[in-house]
């Protein structure tokens, strides 16, 4: 089997100078592309970003790269990959994903067969199996993904499993929950740090604060979960022990957060109570409900978050304008705050009353949204004492 793979971890668009910024800080040299970032790595390599990475989506192998302009070069190209190295005799390997971008060959269902095709025959060949009888496919899954973009094919074996913003601590959601990897993606893109008090004044299900109190402590984000390759037997067990034993180790509990999360409907704190419970930081995060409008804080240099309502998901123009006038009113007098407000209104800054510092295009799902951040002024704590 391979010790150096060649890997990319996938990341929403927007989102992957943040996702190169974090495997950097994991040591590694990567290159950001759109929607990626290519590194290369051994197996700890591949368990280490998948418990680690906070705005990605996934990490896959890249078993190979090709021009396929027509269906025998698709098939000689995947048939001419080193399978032997990856799939061990018996195992499942569905074509799981097969996507057709500004190519020739369109056709994804048989993109997909013509790949399954191929992967069978270099099998059979490798293990000496005859040709016309099946393989046995009741071992552990290897998902393969094909994606061919103006003609070039790109094979891939997905290492995570169910995406990586499935952390594993959300019981349950309210109406539009935000993904956990964006939450994370938003807080290291902003200007917040664990020293820092954070306010989610629209909480909801409580994703920003779970995440921000992971950063915070240090807890792998994966930490509650596995991963797809884990099943795999050329991944040693004890190599991922040490590698979760190592995040153990990392984390720190004892650190002082201040992180409050409110929202004006009593049964979503519940829901991020549940969550915070499940993520083992319901002592760590404060909870409870309160109209945004209500919101007032001595406090300076703090951040506040906010994943407001916006007209089309779940609440009527009207009613959306209001709460961003108010917004705009309730948060103007936290002059050293700095506010960071995700929404797809494109009259965000005309209804909340002020014009942002700087905007940048997220998306959330297939909706396109906005992050407007108004950076708070500065003020050192000792001259706001004296
Ligand atoms: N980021 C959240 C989702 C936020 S959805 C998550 O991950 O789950 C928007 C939230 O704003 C809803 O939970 C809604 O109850 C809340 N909300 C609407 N109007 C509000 C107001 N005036 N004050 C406080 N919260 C409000």
């Amino acid at each position: 089997m391979k010790t150096e793979f060649n890997l990319v971890a996938t990341a929403a668009a927007g989102l992957e100078a943040v996702v190169g910024r974090e495997i950097r800080d994991l040591g590694i040299e990567c290159q950001v592309e759109n929607g990626k970032v290519r590194f290369k790595g051994g197996v700890d390599t591949i368990i280490r970003t998948n418990l680690w990475l906070r705005a990605a989506d996934r990490i896959k192998i890249v078993v190979g790269e090709f021009p396929a302009r027509t269906f025998e070069e698709l098939f000689q190209g995947v048939f001419n990959l080193d399978w032997e190295n990856y799939l061990p005799l018996g195992c499942a390997f569905p074509i799981s994903k097969a996507k057709c971008v500004k190519s020739k060959l369109h056709n994804e269902p048989s993109v997909q067969a013509i790949t399954k095709k191929a992967v069978v025959k270099k099998l059979q060949k490798y293990f000496h199996r005859p040709e016309g009888v099946p393989l046995m496919e009741n071992g552990p899954e290897f998902k393969i993904e094909v994606s061919i973009l103006k003609d070039r094919a790109t094979i891939m074996i997905d290492t995570t499993g169910s995406s990586l913003f499935k952390r594993g601590y959300r019981t349950d959601k309210g109406g539009a929950p935000i993904k956990e990897n964006m939450a994370a993606a938003i807080l290291l893109l902003s200007n917040w740090y664990p020293d820092k008090p954070l306010i989610d004044p629209t909480c909801g299900s409580g994703t920003f604060c779970i995440e921000a109190a992971m950063i915070g402590m240090n807890i792998a984000p994966g930490f509650n979960r596995s991963f797809a390759c884990e099943a795999w037997p050329w991944v040693d067990k004890k190599l991922v022990q040490s590698i979760r034993d190592e995040a153990e180790e990392k984390a720190n509990y004892d650190i002082e957060l201040d992180i409050i999360g409110t929202d004006i409907d009593a049964r979503m704190i519940e829901i991020a109570k549940k969550n915070a419970r499940e993520a083992g930081l319901e002592d760590v995060i404060k909870l409870k409900q309160m109209r945004l409008q209500d919101l007032k804080t001595d406090k300076i240099n703090g951040v506040v978050i906010s994943n407001p309502p916006y007209g089309e998901r779940l609440l009527d123009d009207k009613a959306v304008d209001v709460l961003y006038n108010e917004m705009g009113q309730t948060f103007a007098p936290l002059k050293t705050w700095s506010k960071f407000i995700l929404t797809s209104d494109e009259n965000f800054e005309t209804k909340y009353g002020s014009i942002a510092d700087k905007k940048r295009k997220l998306y959330n799902g297939t909706l396109k949204v906005d992050l407007y951040q108004y950076f708070g002024q500065r003020v050192k704590r000792h001259q706001e004492e004296n």
